[in-house]
């Protein structure tokens, strides 16, 4: 069965309730400092008021582990949401019981509820039948368009779902769903990845499943050097994971049987260590001395994959090329995120820290398509099937 959306099913004056990835950061003054997930399920929910529905929205934030943190509640959210909706957006503080109930039967059309963090519950994360029938309970229909969370099995992702009459998707699972989804089974070609980040073995499965689908894989970051490093390269201090010096020589033997051609940085910024203020070093070659490490990719290697870059027609990002959060060691990210922003390729970005780098480098606006779910993105991108996906095809 394939998933219905939004858009085809009869919202007015029914209970709607919407699981949204409201999991958002917060400053020390309990305002919302990056509202990119908010925003992004806009669409839905103003699709949701436009069509008369009463409102539920419920979302986790952070990690509270099955208990009340105060420092995790989704009040001011609600506040902000009221702001971005430029509608007052009611806060319930509680997810299930009297309390929500009676705040639920008291809705009119086109009412916005935001619930309490989910996970204050410790059935949510254990996707407790008890806690996912009280959640059913509060609605006629439900809606997921929380993408970030949908590679977890919790009671408001897939417990809840069978026990609602009527289930869907929003409009941001089916962008989601739309690019990342044709990356994998129809890409426009070359499509390139490039990855980066810390580990190789957060990304193993990932380059395992795109090793069969794309033209050239890019690799830089931390997970570099073990790649480098199979290959036989000095690197140094460099960010090492011995374990997996194996597994990244038969990645690259793999790739080379494929016909897919992996690019590893051609030379680096090495620094004495991970500090600002460190002494730094360009080095011209793919050899690292002793005592010096790689912390961000080198001008030929910026060349050579920006011109990739250009010339590709699909191209995924996940994982910063250099040790980006500190100054000094941010240009090859900037350079490769303005990069993708110039190329007229379909462009992905996936992952919390490629995303921050595209929006530090202030290209958002010219991205085909930024994930809102690291995590989720990956799993998709390993061609894992992602239940809070799949219990909506049933
Ligand atoms: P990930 O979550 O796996 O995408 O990793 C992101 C982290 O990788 C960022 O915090 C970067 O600072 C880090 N990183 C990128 N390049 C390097 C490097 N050359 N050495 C160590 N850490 C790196």
């Amino acid at each position: 069965m394939s998933i219905t959306y939004i858009d085809h099913i009869d919202l007015k004056g029914k209970r709607v309730f919407i699981r949204v990835d409201f999991n958002v950061p917060l400053s020390d003054d309990k305002k919302v400092s990056d509202d990119t997930r908010i925003k992004a399920a806009l669409p839905t929910i103003n699709y949701a008021i436009e069509k008369e529905a009463k409102i539920i929205l419920a979302s986790h934030l952070g990690r509270p582990k099955g208990k009340i943190v105060n420092d995790m509640s989704l009040k001011p959210v609600a506040d902000h949401l009221s702001s971005l909706l430029n509608k007052k957006v009611n806060f319930v503080p509680d997810t299930i019981g009297e309390m929500v109930q009676n705040e639920i039967s008291s809705l009119k059309e086109k009412d916005v509820i935001l619930l309490e963090n989910l996970r204050f519950y410790p059935g949510e994360e254990k996707n407790d039948p008890e806690f996912s029938k009280q959640l059913a309970s509060l609605c006629d229909i439900y809606i997921n368009d929380a993408f970030g969370a949908v590679h977890r099995a919790h009671a408001s992702t897939v417990g809840m779902v069978r026990y609602v009459k009527e289930k869907g998707a929003g409009f941001l699972i089916k962008k989601e769903l739309k690019y990342l989804g044709e990356a994998l089974s129809n890409p426009k070609r070359p499509f390139v990845a490039m990855l980066g980040g810390a580990k190789v073995s957060d990304k193993i499965g990932v380059i395992e499943n795109l090793l069969t689908k794309v033209d050239k894989l890019l690799i830089g970051g931390g997970m570099a050097y073990t790649f480098l490093k199979a290959q036989g390269v000095e690197i140094g201090n460099s960010l090492l994971e011995t374990d997996k010096v194996g597994l990244a020589k038969n990645l690259l033997k793999e790739a080379n049987q494929n016909g897919i051609e992996v690019l590893l940085p051609e030379d680096h910024l090495i620094a004495k260590k991970v500090d600002a203020k460190a002494e730094t070093k360009a080095i011209s070659n793919k050899e690292i001395p002793s005592g010096w490490m790689g912390v961000d990719i080198g001008e030929k290697t910026i060349e050579k994959f920006s011109f990739i870059i250009k010339e590709a027609k699909t191209v995924f990002w996940n994982g910063p090329m250099g040790i980006f959060e500190i100054e000094a060691f941010s240009r090859g990210t900037m350079m490769i995120a303005k990069a993708l922003a110039e190329s007229n390729a379909i462009s992905i970005v996936g992952g919390g820290d490629s995303v921050a780098a595209i929006n530090k480098a202030k290209v958002a606006q010219k991205i085909t398509h930024i994930s809102t779910g690291g995590g989720a993105s990956l799993e998709f991108l390993e061609g894992k099937k992602l239940p809070g996906i799949a219990i909506l095809e049933e």
